[in-house]
């Protein structure tokens, strides 16, 4: 979509699976299989949708896909399906890495941070040479410091040889004009949604805050989430405004509806919009 010197599309790293139960917490089974079938090991399909912002000379890529950098073990957990990876579906919207000039990573689990590195030549680097890395400083520390529950969640080679590229933000800041990276915490404490303000329409990547449309609710918060009362409160909070302003959401797990519009505040109903 071409809006007022923006433009912005979607781009995909494939489908993963997850277990179901986890990706819905408290909701019951039969509530989430009605958007969701689960498979024989009760594992769901979920997308690694990717925002592209283009503006000026600016490209800004939000959240990074599942990445190359995968053993064995991991792969039977995360059964990773796609015809191409996002760095060949960049590549086919003619985006180069080279110019790609900001990486919004919205926080550091693998499956948000998987393009951050790559292999060249069996060395470690920066996928994107030229793109600065935002995100919070809670994150690098939630990263750098994990535990037994949280360290699962990370792929330490997502952010080998980065450290020269990471730019650290402690709260909400405007990184270009338009462009807004707001801490929300819940799922985890450094988690940041990005905002895209054009005119007076308003853009909003949630990131795992709401990972997909099933998710639009503010109680169906996942298993996965650290603080889920922050993430209730932080997603009622939103969506109010959301829906007040017409806001389109861009919800980066869900493979069948990426991008919505909330049109209904009391039942959360949503109404697909494509961008
Ligand atoms: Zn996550």
């Amino acid at each position: 979509m071409k809006i007022d010197g923006f433009d912005l599309l979607l781009a995909s790293d494939g489908t993963f699976k997850l277990d179901g139960g986890a990706m819905f917490g408290i909701v019951p089974k039969p509530v989430w299989e009605k958007y969701f079938r689960a498979d024989e090991r009760n594992k769901i399909t979920l997308g690694t949708n990717v925002l592209v912002i283009k503006s000026g000379k600016n490209t800004a890529l939000v959240d990074l896909g599942m990445g190359d950098k995968f053993d064995k073990k991991l792969e039977g957990i995360y059964e990773i399906d796609r015809t191409k990876t996002l760095l060949q579906d960049l590549s086919e919207k003619d985006i180069e890495r080279e110019a790609v000039t900001h990486i919004f990573i919205t926080h550091g689990h693998l499956d948000h941070t998987g393009w951050a590195t790559t292999y060249s030549h069996d060395k470690i680097v920066p996928t994107f040479p030229n793109a600065k890395y935002y995100m919070q400083e809670d994150t690098l520390k939630e990263i750098r410091e994990p535990n037994q529950k949280t360290k699962p969640n990370y792929n330490y080679l997502n952010f080998e040889n980065l450290d020269d590229h990471i730019e650290l933000l402690n709260g909400d800041e405007e990184v270009f004009p338009g462009v807004e990276l707001i801490k929300s915490g819940g799922h985890t404490k450094g988690h940041q949604v990005v905002t895209l303000r054009v005119g007076n329409k308003t853009f909003i990547y949630f990131g795992d805050l709401i990972p997909t449309s099933a998710h639009i609710k503010p109680a169906y918060v996942m298993a996965y989430d650290l603080y889920p009362m922050d993430t209730f409160s932080k997603k009622k909070e939103i969506l109010e405004k959301a829906f007040e302003g017409e806001w389109t959401l861009f919800f980066e797990h869900d493979p069948a509806t990426p991008s919505a519009q909330l049109v209904d505040i009391e039942s959360y109903t949503l109404k697909k919009v494509t961008v």
